[in-house]
C-alpha cells in the first residue's frame, strides 16, 4: 500500500512537512481501506512532527501522504490526543464564530475564519473501530481545519479575497519552503 511505502521513508526523514504552494496539499486523500499496525507508528511521527513544530493538528497530506488521516494533540487544552482515519462530518451547527486559525503548513500567517461552533464527526480510530465525535470549542476547531485537508481546502481559502491579499509577499516566501 502507498502509505506503508511513504511511512518508511518518514521514519528516515527528519522534517517530513510540506508548504503552501505544494501541489499535494491541493488534492482529495484516498480513504484508509486497510487497517494494518503501521498506521500507529505512522500516527506516533504525525504526534513527534505536531510536538516539534507546536502545532495542535495535522492531516497526513501535510506529509504528503494522501490518505485520510488525521491526528490532533489538545494536551495543553487537557482535551488529550487523537488519531482518526476516513473521518466525516455528519453534522454543523448553524451558530458559528470566528476563530484565529494557523496551519503547519503556512507557517506565520494567522487570520480569523468563521466556522460552526459545534461539529459531530464520524471516523474509525487506528484499530478500525467506527468512533463518533461531538466536538465544540478548539477540538471542533481543529477537526474542521484538518478535515479541510483531506479534501484539498486550505484555511485561507476561508479569507476573503481582500484580506487574503495582504499576505501575497508571505505566502511567496513559504512556497519556497518546499524541497
Ligand atoms: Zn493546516
Amino acid at each position: 500500500m502507498t502509505y506503508i511505502s511513504r511511512l518508511r521513508e518518514l521514519s528516515k526523514a527528519e522534517h517530513s512537512l510540506i508548504y503552501y504552494g505544494h501541489p499535494s496539499l491541493r488534492h482529495q486523500s484516498e480513504c484508509v481501506n486497510e487497517i494494518v499496525p503501521e498506521l500507529k507508528d505512522l500516527a506516533k511521527i504525525m504526534f513527534e512532527i505536531m510536538k516539534v513544530n507546536n502545532g495542535i493538528g495535522l492531516a497526513a497530506p501535510q506529509i504528503n501522504l494522501l490518505q485520510q488521516i488525521v491526528t490532533v494533540d489538545l494536551e495543553s487544552y487537557n482535551l488529550g490526543k487523537m488519531a482518526i482515519l476516513n473521518p466525516r462530518i455528519v453534522h454543523l451547527s448553524e451558530d458559528r464564530e470566528p476563530y484565529d486559525e494557523g496551519c503547519l503548513s503556512i507557517p506565520g500567517i494567522y487570520e480569523s475564519v468563521i466556522r460552526p461552533v459545534r461539529i459531530v464527526v464520524e471516523a474509525l480510530d487506528l484499530e478500525g473501530k467506527e468512533i463518533e465525535i461531538n466536538a465544540d470549542g478548539i477540538l471542533a476547531r481543529v477537526l474542521q481545519h484538518e478535515i479541510d485537508h483531506l479534501h484539498g481546502i486550505l484555511f485561507i481559502d476561508h479569507i476573503e479575497e481582500h484580506i487574503r491579499r495582504n499576505y501575497l509577499k508571505e505566502l511567496k516566501q513559504i512556497k519556497k519552503m518546499n524541497r
